[in-house]
């Protein structure tokens, strides 16, 4: 059985999502709003933010900052530096020990000037082709100012001959493959766009005389606005005050294939994806789990936060009581940005702590919502044992991660993915646990509410970390030599 290699002792070994946007209109200072937005949104994105803000007497004005967004973005001193009725925002998620390479200028939103006045544009997502299109770009007299892949659509719209800035903006997507929600403005429109396989989710709702986009409805909720709908996938809305909101096709018609692991991790469980609730389906998910792995045992405990509501969703099923047996603190945060050798042994117990009054002597089960390369699950495991537990069985609520996300999530390489190199068993001797089941792939399927669990000749949504089954070919990877799962 192979070794896997150590991991950052504050990695919690979990895919990260990349980043959040939020935009607003219609709304006095509306930066004020997108920051609360941005706020609800963070768990999508830590490492730094940033806000564009128009105003009709000062023009454009905008804030990049590393660091939390109330950090930031609640200083009077900074968000009066961002006037007006039109803004939007982003949240950028920070790779394994990447703050010090990521420079500010990589820092969402990216503004444009051009003929017919500026734009700023925020991206959640990837960009599949984004090598091959910033080659084309810089031999054709483009200057790039960051090492971002969404300053592409910048160039691209810059180069567009259409005579207004939604025309360029679709001009220039339909050179973008990827997954891709977008927010932009302009002095007086804001504009959201999701790919024509929606893979990220945005979403629009009402306050008052403005609108909002969001990437996620949890940030609806904050501000008290009404969810109106999802933007659908391969829509463009452009809103203004004059017209309200436009919904424009600029790409040409595809199946949806959203990302299914929002609904195992990415997104709150406070949010609403596709008509339904992301806790209603993590728990769903916990119930089919106990279906297809049951075990006789004395305690269901999740992995918290994320674990919780599947194993709710176990312990209902299968009868066995539910325990919170591991504490998280929630103020982890970033205190210990640089730890002292001291502390850097001290692990994921800074995070996590065993409840030692409940685990004594019990049989217990682990609910955990994935495992990427299973250095955090080992040591949960060690914790468990140490405080006397008589076995440890693991069940997971998403398949055997075995690929990467080149959709706009931080994903280790191939390699390094305990599944990509292990079969169930393997896993489970290298984790040392009595027992390790993941959900099967139909079995997700069923819990987010396809009935019939996956159509495995038209899937209905992106599961491709878990079947390697890519819904657009991640080109400039394949031209880096990665190599795509061999057909079957
Ligand atoms: S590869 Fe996985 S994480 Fe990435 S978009 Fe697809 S389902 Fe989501």
């Amino acid at each position: 059985m192979r070794e896997m290699p150590p991991s950052h002792p504050f990695d919690d070994d979990k895919l990260k999502e990349e980043c959040g946007v939020f935009g607003a209109i219609g709304l006095t200072d509306a930066a004020n709003f997108v920051a609360l937005g941005l706020h609800a949104l963070q768990h999508r994105g830590q490492e730094a933010g940033g806000i564009v803000s128009h105003d009709p007497e000062v023009g454009f004005n905008s804030a990049r900052r590393f660091g939390y967004v109330r950090d930031n973005f609640t200083k009077a001193s900074l968000m009066d530096t961002l006037p007006g009725p039109l803004a939007i925002g982003h949240v950028r998620y920070s790779t394994a020990g990447s703050k010090g390479q990521t420079q500010i200028r990589d820092v969402q939103p990216f503004f444009g000037e051009f003929s017919m006045g500026g734009a700023a544009i925020a991206h959640n997502g990837n960009i599949t082709n984004a090598n091959a299109l910033r080659k084309e770009l810089i031999e054709r007299g483009s200057i790039f100012q960051s090492s971002s892949d969404s300053e592409c659509i910048i160039h691209l719209m810059a180069r567009s001959l259409q005579r207004n800035i939604p025309e360029r903006m679709k001009d220039a997507l339909r050179r973008v493959e990827g997954a891709f929600s977008i927010v932009a403005m302009t002095r007086t429109k804001l504009i959201g766009v999701r790919d024509p396989l929606g893979v990220r989710p945005l979403v629009l709702g009402r306050l008052g005389d403005g609108w909002v986009l969001s990437s996620e409805t949890c940030a609806l909720d904050i501000l008290g606005a009404e969810f109106i709908r999802e933007i659908a996938p391969g829509e463009m809305v452009v809103i203004s005050a004059d017209k309200g909101v436009e919904s424009f096709q600029p790409f040409e018609r595809t199946k949806p294939r959203f990302c299914i692991f929002e609904h195992v991790y990415f997104s709150r469980p406070d949010s609403i994806l596709g008509g339904r609730s992301v806790y209603e389906t993590r728990h769903a998910i916990g119930v089919e789990l106990a279906k297809e792995a049951p075990v006789d045992a004395d305690l269901v405990c999740p992995v918290p936060d994320s674990g919780t509501p599947a194993a709710i969703g176990f312990s209902q099923q299968s009868g066995i009581p539910y325990a919170m047996g591991i504490i998280r603190n929630q103020y982890m945060g970033r205190t210990f940005i640089e730890p002292t050798e001291q502390i850097r042994n001290m692990g994921v117990r800074l995070k996590l702590n065993v409840n030692r009054a409940l685990i004594r002597g019990k049989r217990v089960i682990l609910v955990d919502d994935s495992v990427v390369r299973g250095t955090t699950s080992r040591k949960i495991k060690q914790m468990i044992l140490d405080a006397g537990a008589a076995e440890v069985h693991f069940r997971i609520a998403s398949p055997p991660t075995a690929w990467p996300c080149f959709y706009g999530v931080d994903t280790p390489e191939r390699s390094k993915l305990l599944a990509a190199n292990m079969s169930e068993e393997e896993m489970r001797a290298y984790l040392e646990v009595d027992s390790l089941k993941f959900i099967s792939l139909d079995g997700l399927y069923r819990a987010v509410g396809e009935a019939k669990g996956r159509n495995s000749e038209a899937p209905q949504y992106c599961d491709a970390c878990f079947s390697g089954e890519y819904p657009v070919a991640p080109s400039d990877m394949i031209a880096n030599g990665f190599e795509l799962k061999a057909a079957e």
